[in-house]
């Protein structure tokens, strides 16, 4: 581990000090199978708290800094979380909160060492993680990883991405989320270095990549976007071999600069029930299937459930041995969506005839207007794609005469644009029906904890 203020941690003193932590942590009456929870900005110590609750048996529930107090609440209560374990930083939101125990890391490091039988050996059915989704569709849910879906999900994307001695993966994506905690999986399963970085600013990875040696880094859309304005006319160094993209949809425009610059843009699909990405694009695709999310990473499945034979468009559902076996305390829900092994994604995509995966959106947002099916992220995409648009949501509102029409709401950054002048740009690119009848200017659009665009605020703000 190698963190930005140049602290370095070898495999053998990691392992030493995690053990340390778990006999630290014993006096707590941490046991087997208890749940644990850490709030915790992207730190060392975290990870290293991760690591000591495996040598408990116990199971760490990662929580969403930026969630309120109340909703942090709600997933304490809903997980059954025993003891919370806090970062200094987040003491204030920590005071507030309802639990029997509580406990910050300064804390925990001065507590002596129990005398405690650690864990020697792990076992690929227990669990290790429960991680919340980012609730963009509804209640967040507990997804419950165990140890072999971790596992698989770290083999799984070695056999795309290949593996190298001189790998070092960048990790600056919240550690909370699956995607930034997945980096810390394959850390310590393939002995791979690991830079960490405690939040994303431009100018901060820009160096990390240009300076550190850095192979791959995962990232999200807007980070991307970021990036590439920062970097101009330069180009990265040959030594950052993948640019791991994923978490939500990204306009092909970006990917096409991005390609033209020569950056290894890697497209992703997955979700924190799938322990992060389960559909990758490998390097040999990149190019000639940009726009595809790619296909199912070793030994995992990806179909499409559609409603009739002839549409091409329909659920996405996966099953390996990387996706969960259930939320957590959720029996409905889990009977749902596991039929049969696989898992109903609750997005629409398609394949092509290769069999690459296209992602299109989430069932729940489909609009239908007249009997004709409208995506939003198509019309999204169209209107982000017009100058003077900063970012723009669109959803369905009801319609006497169509059933529903698309409504759009606009973030400008450019005040000259009219209504009319985008209707116009549109015209151009979309179908009569796809069209917004109504563009409703607004500051910034909703946004949940884990920056996603939040569409069920939108529809809320139609209905009213
Ligand atoms: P909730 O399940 O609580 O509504 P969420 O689905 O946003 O929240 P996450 O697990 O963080 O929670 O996100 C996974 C979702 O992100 C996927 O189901 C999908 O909708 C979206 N996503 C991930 N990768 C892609 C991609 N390549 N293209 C489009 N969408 C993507
Ligand atoms: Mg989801």
């Amino acid at each position: 581990m190698e963190c930005e203020d140049e602290t370095r941690i070898t495999f053998s003193q990691l392992k030493e000090e995690c053990q340390q932590l778990a006999q630290k942590l014993a006096n707590l009456h941490i046991n087997k199978g208890d749940h644990i929870a850490i709030l915790s900005p992207n730190d060392a110590t975290m990870i290293k708290i991760v690591h000591a609750l495996s040598y408990l048996g116990a199971v760490a529930v990662l929580l969403n800094t930026k969630l309120t107090q109340n909703e942090l609440q709600y997933q304490i209560v809903d997980a059954d979380v025993k003891v919370l374990l806090y970062h200094e930083s987040q003491a204030d939101k920590a005071e507030g909160l309802h639990i029997a125990k509580k406990c910050n890391f300064s804390k925990i490091s001065g507590l002596p060492r129990k005398h405690t039988l650690l864990q020697e050996e792990l076992h690929l059915d227990d669990p290790f993680t429960i991680i919340y989704t980012s609730g963009t569709t509804g209640f967040p849910k507990g997804v419950v990883h165990t140890y072999g879906n971790h596992w698989w999900s770290a083999i799984g994307s070695a056999l795309n991405l290949g593996l190298s001695e001189k790998d070092k993966w960048l990790a600056v994506l919240p550690y909370f989320h699956v995607g930034g905690l997945s980096i810390f999986m394959k850390n310590v399963i393939y002995g791979m270095p690991v830079y960490l970085m405690e939040k994303f600013d431009v100018e901060g990875v820009h160096r990390a990549i240009m300076e550190k040696g850095i192979t791959i880094i995962s990232v999200v859309t807007v980070m991307v976007q970021r990036l590439l304005n920062y970097l101009g006319e330069a180009n990265y160094p040959k030594t950052l071999r993948c640019m791991l993209l994923g978490g939500g949809p990204a306009p092909i425009s970006l990917l096409k600069k991005a390609q033209a610059k020569h950056i290894p843009i890697v497209q992703s699909y997955g979700m924190t029930e799938t322990s992060s990405q389960i559909v990758t694009l490998s390097f040999q695709d990149a190019l000639r299937k940009v726009g595809s999310s790619g296909k199912a990473l070793f030994p995992a499945q990806v179909k499409i459930n559609k409603q009739h034979e002839d549409e091409a468009i329909g659920e996405i559902i996966v099953k390996g041995p990387m996706v969960t076996k259930g939320y957590y305390n959720r029996e409905e829900t889990n009977e749902k969506s596991f039929a049969g092994g696989w898992l109903a994604t609750g997005d629409l995509g398609y394949l092509d005839e290769e069999g690459f995966l296209y992602v299109v959106d989430r069932r729940n947002d489909l609009i239908i207007s007249g009997g004709e099916n409208i995506y939003p992220t198509e019309v999204e995409n169209a209107l982000a794609s017009m100058s003077g648009i900063r970012e723009a949501g669109v959803v369905g509102k009801k319609s006497q005469q169509w059933g529903q029409v698309p409504v759009a709401f606009v973030a400008l950054d450019n005040a000259d644009l009219t209504k009319e002048k985008i209707i116009a740009y549109l015209k151009d690119l979309l179908a009569p029906y796809k069209i917004p009848k109504e563009i409703v200017f607004v500051e910034a659009l909703p946004r949940n904890a884990s920056n996603k665009l939040w569409r069920s605020k939108m529809k809320e703000w139609v209905e009213n």
